[in-house]
């Protein structure tokens, strides 16, 4: 069948597999750094700007504390006289204006941050859901769906916030750093001396705990895309129905109570990694004011220099304030660190090359030469990238025309290769050998969007979006007018069943059709291709799954489909092709009969045998009845 699921699906223990990539390291990608800052190029001049304010709002922060000290020494207690209150109040207004001051710039520059950032992480998010649009067909049946998801939700998610907030943590918390220390200088540079000598530790132990945490934080986001699959697999209308089938709720909740567990003991551990640390450092700082008043005391009273009252108040104000920002700086330090997990993750998915891609000089398929809808297989091999060494291909050369307006179908036993056929003509998989000719051109040279213009494809496991039936059928074809929605619709058999509904064509349709029966999804997806109007119609196995009464409406819908297009049909059932113009009996990779179908009964070989065990299977039916 056409649309085979991706990766294993169901009821089974924690993926090996997953566990194992869990311990495994975040990817390694050259030039992480550098690719990061240039997601930043278009925002370039906002940035420039939020920089400025970033440095005069830090620079504006440090002039109040060394104020302090005018305010105790000069205004509140001068060498001679009474307190100077006209000092004491310019100086005070000025503290409050420049807060003021600081307090605005603040809520422009997190605009400005809170803009650039999101930004960069939309882009990303976009750049990679096109990217992920751009892989070939095969990359999703190797990947779990939930395990993409969570790439593009959760990864570029986590990254948002260093996005966000790095540039401007790091300005502004530099810029105060900076202009603490120089004022601390200032003010005393024996005590500066003491209150920095700690520094270099500090900086040696971050980087440790920083590599800690990026490698945790890995795991947890792999762990994370996990959770995200088994969610995805198990609450999904198929996965409710197979586990509610079986009874199987419990031991999937097991899986998932389990993968859970993982889950919280990598985020607690994320969370709890470089608390010690962090709680040294804070211990560390808050201490630092008593040994100054220490030193303090020992500097006057050794009588190695005169520090006055003022001078020491302002000093510890200013000390006071360098730990926020120097938390600030190393908790970025530590972001940075654990965020180059999820970019290199990002980076992964971004760097990966899509498998079919256009030549630089590829044609339109529609503007070549010759008639439309002449579909030819030219000795074509093929082989599943992921399939097993010992395997043989798929395909083992397979040779066919399909005239345009012919109609083709395709008979055998199931896993003989008929579905990958079909596979190779709009280009979902690329031939291994051998060549795959449209409208008389190799399909390598022209655009796979042109190919797929000029192709409908309608698939047993027919896809319908939660939306309304009208969104479902204009998806084919937006500009579609109401009159030709309902022309296709009443060719396809499904115009009555829609009018009948209260809401007609805005009748809105669940998860996957999951409210229309399997027949009426069928004809809807039948009326969807009609409106695309394509050359080309391939059709896999559309009506296997129905009952007798329900095939014959699909089948009927599917003939005026067929009607003037080339058609390439997959059945199991041989009463829908015995109208066929050629039919190909498909055996392990190989064409090894063809004909109508009155050739292949004469001819007596595999057809013969399929056609009579059918015959015998609709007697035994009809006995029954
Ligand atoms: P059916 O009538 O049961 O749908 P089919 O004739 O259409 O069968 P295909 O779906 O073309 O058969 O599959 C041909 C072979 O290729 C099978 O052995 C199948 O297991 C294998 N195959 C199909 N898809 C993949 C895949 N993505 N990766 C590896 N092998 C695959």
């Amino acid at each position: 069948m056409m649309a085979r699921g991706g990766g294993g699906r169901g009821v089974r223990p924690v993926d090996e597999a997953a566990q194992r990539r869990q311990n495994a390291e975040a990817p390694t990608i050259p030039d992480l750094g550098r690719r990061v800052v240039t997601l930043f190029q278009p925002y370039r001049g906002r940035l420039l700007m939020t920089g400025i304010l970033v440095i005069v709002g830090a620079a504006l922060g440090v002039i109040p504390p060394l104020l302090v000290q005018r305010v105790f020494d000069d205004a509140l207690f001068p060498h001679s006289g009474g307190p100077q209150l006209g000092l004491l109040v310019v100086l005070v207004v000025t503290m409050i204006g420049l807060y003021l001051l600081s307090s605005g710039l603040g809520v422009l520059q997190t605009w400005l941050t809170s803009t650039v950032g999101n930004s960069v992480t939309g882009d990303l998010r976009v750049r990679l859901f096109e990217h992920l649009q751009a892989m070939e067909l095969g990359f999703f049946t190797r990947t779990k769906t939930g395990v993409i998801q969570s790439r593009l939700q959760n990864d570029v998610g986590g990254v948002s916030g260093v996005l966000t907030s790095t540039v401007t943590s790091i300005l502004g918390n530099t810029v105060t750093v900076i202009a603490s220390l120089v004022a601390m200088i200032l003010l005393d540079w024996r005590l500066t001396l003491i209150a920095v000598c700690l520094m270099p530790i500090l900086v040696l132990v971050q980087r440790r705990v920083g590599q800690v945490r990026a490698r945790i934080a890995g795991q947890t986001q792999e762990s994370l895309s996990e959770l995200t699959a088994i969610t995805q697999e198990t609450l999904s209308v198929s996965g409710i129905l197979l586990s509610k089938s079986f009874n199987r709720q419990r031991s999937e909740s097991a899986r998932y109570q389990a993968q859970n567990r993982t889950q919280i003991g990598l985020q607690v551990r994320q969370a709890m990694s470089g608390q010690g640390f962090f709680a040294v450092v804070s211990v560390l700082m808050s201490s630092i004011p008593a040994v100054i008043y220490l030193v303090a005391g020992f500097l006057v009273a050794g009588g190695t220099g005169t520090i006055t009252a003022g001078a020491i108040v302002a000093f510890t104000t200013v000390q006071a304030r360098l730990l926020m920002p120097l938390m600030g700086l190393m908790r970025v330090a530590l972001d940075v660190q654990t965020s180059q997990a999820l970019f290199a993750r990002i980076f992964e998915y971004l760097d990966m090359v899509p498998q079919i891609q256009d030549a630089p000089d590829a044609q339109t398929a529609a503007t070549a030469p010759g008639p439309r809808g002449l579909l030819e297989f030219r000795d074509v091999r093929f082989r599943y990238p992921d399939a097993s060494p010992a395997a043989r291909d798929t395909l083992q050369g397979i040779s066919f025309t399909a005239e345009p307006g012919q109609h083709v179908a395709f008979v055998g036993p199931s896993g003989a290769g008929k579905t990958t056929i079909l596979y190779l003509a709009p280009r979902l998989y690329e031939a291994t050998g051998g060549a795959v000719m449209f409208d008389g051109a190799d399909v390598r040279t022209l655009t796979q969007e042109s190919i797929i213009d000029e192709i409908g494809i309608v698939s047993q496991e027919t896809y319908l979006f939660h939306a309304t039936i009208r969104e479902n059928l204009v998806y084919a074809k937006p500009d579609a007018t109401d009159a030709e929605l309902v022309a296709a619709c009443t060719a396809a058999n499904i115009h009555h069943v829609i009018a009948s509904f209260e809401q007609g064509y805005d009748t809105v349709v669940g998860e996957r059709g999951y409210r229309l029966s399997g027949g009426e999804k069928q004809r809807i997806a039948i009326a969807r291709v009609l409106l695309k109007d394509p050359p080309v119609l391939l059709l896999d196995e559309a009506t296997s799954a129905l009952d007798t009464v329900s095939e014959r409406v699909v089948q009927e819908a599917l003939d005026e489909a067929a009607r003037g297009r080339t058609t390439l049909t997959i059945a199991h059932r041989l009463s829908t092709v015995i109208g066929a113009d050629v039919i190909h009996v498909v055996q392990d990779g190989r064409i090894i009969e063809s004909g109508t179908h009155a050739e292949l009964l004469a001819l007596g070989g595999l057809y013969a045998d399929l056609a009579a065990q059918q015959v015998a299977a609709a007697r035994i039916d009809t006995d029954v009845i």
